[in-house]
């Protein structure tokens, strides 16, 4: 078998949180086209239902659509029990719910530096570690958990300490997790995209003026697309990535380079 058949997802059964649209979309699209079986889970059940049965009808695969709000350990368990129900097992979680606030320091209320990194930072311990219990059951799997060079520069000028250290926690976590799971086979990378065009940057009112400016930073003069995330992940997703455990993918055209 060559390699780009190895790198095949036939059968695995795979979970994608903020799979309705943007980055989440586009992998779980990724994953579909390499042969996966999906669950979108997602806070936006309409436009969850919708890419399922776009997955479906466009790859021959079963897709589901699940509403869980990835901040609450009950909806994580409930999706977990169907996801199980459904496919009777689950073989690669992407970790990857997240939103962003950008609000300077000193003005920030408690239950807005909250909500960021309930979101992005618990919100992706509470899925990773749920996908982990199953995953440590069967034997192994496979989590991949979006960061952002966030967590790895101040990105500027919009303000977004809580973005920026939810992101950076999300980069520890994951290294913890994997070297924790490391022996028994389950695997945990994360990716850290720098700018993409999705609903997050592009139809963020605050965001708008910035575009331009960011543009003119980066290396490459643009920001990157959601589809150009999609093969790191479906390596990590896949068997061929067995050796790759505990690592941190920047792809961010150079930005963090500069
Ligand atoms: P997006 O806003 O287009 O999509 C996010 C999805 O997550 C939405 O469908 C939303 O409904 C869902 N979601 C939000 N809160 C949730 C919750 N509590 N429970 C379940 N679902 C929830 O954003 P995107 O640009 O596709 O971002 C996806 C991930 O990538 C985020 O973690 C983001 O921080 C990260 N990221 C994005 C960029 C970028 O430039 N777009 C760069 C680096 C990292």
């Amino acid at each position: 078998m060559g390699i780009i058949e190895k790198m095949r997802l036939d059968g695995k059964k795979i979970f994608v949180t903020g799979g309705a649209r943007g980055i989440g979309k586009s992998v779980a699209t990724a994953f579909a086209e390499a042969g996966a079986d999906l669950a979108i889970v997602d806070l936006d059940i309409e436009e969850a239902k919708k890419t399922a049965t776009e997955l479906e009808e466009n790859n021959g695969i079963k897709a589901i659509a699940i509403k869980a709000d990835v901040t609450k350990p009950e909806d994580v368990d409930a999706m977990i029990e169907e996801i199980l129900n459904v496919f009777g097992r689950l073989d690669v979680a992407f970790c990857n719910a997240g939103i962003c606030m950008n609000i300077p320091a000193e003005e920030m209320t408690f239950d807005q530096w909250k909500k960021v990194i309930d979101i992005n930072l618990t919100g992706v311990f509470l899925t990773a570690q749920a996908a982990g219990k199953v995953m440590l059951k069967q034997g192994g799997g496979s989590i991949i958990n979006t960061a952002s060079m966030s967590g790895h520069i101040v990105n500027v000028p919009q303000p977004q300490c809580s973005y920026n250290a939810s992101k950076a926690g999300v980069i520890q976590l994951t290294k913890s997790l994997a070297v924790e799971w490391a022996k028994r086979n389950v695997r945990v990378n994360c990716i850290s995209p720098g700018y993409i065009g999705t609903e997050l940057t592009l139809n963020s009112p605050s965001l708008q003026p910035l575009i331009q400016q960011w543009n003119e930073m980066a290396p490459l003069g643009r920001m990157g697309k959601p589809e150009e995330l999609q093969s790191i992940c479906v390596y990590l997703a896949g068997d061929t990535s067995s050796f790759t455990t505990g690592s941190d993918f920047v792809i961010d055209g150079a930005f963090t380079s500069i």
